[in-house]
């Protein structure tokens, strides 16, 4: 039998696998907390467990991270790890302090198989899906690392956000046990408001994400009717935007938050225009409660697409506002590309030349939230 990597495990998984050791639950839930709430490396660093188990888990488990390829801090406190998940593939997440919250960008595939028009992910295509223990790595690295580094054993991390590579709902076997343990009072402890699943879509598991795990919920919409969301987010046509619609009502009635987030990527020419924003505001008002995120296209070279002017951006977010939809436009500050939304070029081939990159210019992401409403701008 080959090792299992007991970050593959939430806390009922946990607890099969030390029952078949012969060992009580309450094992479990101590060896579950030395791993995630202590970042332990080691089995003989858990001074509490008895010799006989861990001379048990020496043999037939391991605790395995990720390998981090490079780490970029930016002078606004923010950091991209670029980690190695084998085979020439590599992940990013991002760490992101703001005054209130410290957010975790975490991915969950390496590549994406979307393919959406205006993702730097997805033009690399997919590779593979993340396993659990590689999702929870992610965390498990940031939390623990950032700590040591602080000099504290206070919680950082207050909130998760599976933004990073890939579609969370095309991996979902893997990525409910890693939400569990981000969930987990003996694990991260994160509340469900504060880990948010984005996805571009994929109607079928935002049902089943409703029983199984409901946690707050971004969706990627982009666009406000299905030709041209056919265009941007291919899995539109086989999950159109009305049953999308649906799906999202449907998931208020359990998801801890009374609102769907809908990103919206802002893309010079293609999805900006006032009749755009009109038939948004058609599309949900009154229909789906919710709130609008409009990101700023993060430009990069194979797209041949182009970010909207700040104006028009401005402009669409006073149309969604005067409607009484709330709306931020989520900022991105310098132009270094890397580092940004959608931006995560992840194959450890390219890391010379996002290195390269990355040393002329720190990291670009910023999350300063504008609300827009009821303030001053006149578009
Ligand atoms: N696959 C999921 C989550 C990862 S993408 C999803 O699509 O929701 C996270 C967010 O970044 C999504 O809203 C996505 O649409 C957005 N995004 C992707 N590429 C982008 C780009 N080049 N510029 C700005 N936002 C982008
Ligand atoms: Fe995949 Fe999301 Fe990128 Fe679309 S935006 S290709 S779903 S990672």
């Amino acid at each position: 039998m080959s090792a299992v990597n007991l970050l593959d495990f939430d806390l009922e998984g946990l607890a099969a696998f030390c029952e078949k050791l012969g060992e009580k639950r309450f094992r479990a839930t101590q060896l579950f907390r030395w791993i995630h709430q202590k970042g332990a490396t080691d089995f003989e660093q858990m001074s509490d467990l008895a010799k006989s188990l861990r001379g048990k888990l020496q043999g037939l488990a391991t605790l395995t991270p990720l390998k981090v390829i490079s780490e970029h801090v930016s002078s606004d406190g923010t950091i991209k790890w670029l980690f190695d998940v084998g085979g020439g593939n590599a992940v990013e997440s991002v760490y992101i302090p703001e005054d209130d919250r410290a957010t975790l960008c975490v991915s969950s595939q390496a590549g994406c198989a979307v393919g959406c028009r205006f993702c730097s992910t997805g033009h690399q295509g997919f590779s593979r899906n993340l396993t659990t223990g590689e999702i929870i790595a992610q965390l498990w690295f940031a939390e623990h690392s950032l700590r040591k580094r602080l000099g504290t054993s206070d919680r950082i991390i207050s909130n998760v956000v599976m933004m990073g590579m890939g579609e969370p709902l095309q991996n979902y076997n893997a990525l409910i046990p890693a939400l569990k343990i981000m969930l987990d009072d003996h694990g991260y402890g994160l509340s469900r408001r504060r880990v948010t699943v984005s996805t571009s879509g994929v109607v079928p598991m935002i049902e089943r994400l409703k029983t199984d795990c409901p946690v707050a919920l971004a969706v990627s919409l982009h666009a406000p009717n299905d030709p041209l969301r056919d265009e941007l987010v291919p899995l539109n046509r086989k999950y159109p935007i009305a049953e999308l619609m649906a799906a999202c009502k449907d998931y208020l009635q359990a998801a801890p938050r009374d609102f769907i987030t809908f990103e919206y990527c802002m893309l010079d020419g293609v999805n900006d225009t006032d009749e755009h924003a009109r038939q948004l505001i058609s599309l949900v008002k009154g229909k789906v409660p919710c709130k609008f995120n409009l990101i700023p296209f993060n430009p990069f070279p194979q797209s041949g697409l182009h970010r909207s002017k700040h104006e028009r951006v401005l402009a669409f977010a006073r149309l969604l506002a005067d409607a009484g939809i709330v709306t931020t436009v989520r900022k991105t500050r310098g132009d270094d590309i890397d580092a940004a939304c959608g931006q995560l070029a992840g194959e450890v081939q390219d890391r010379t030349n996002a290195n390269q990159r990355m040393t002329r210019q720190p990291i670009a992401v910023q999350v300063v939230r504008l609300e827009v409403g009821g303030g001053s701008t006149t578009g």
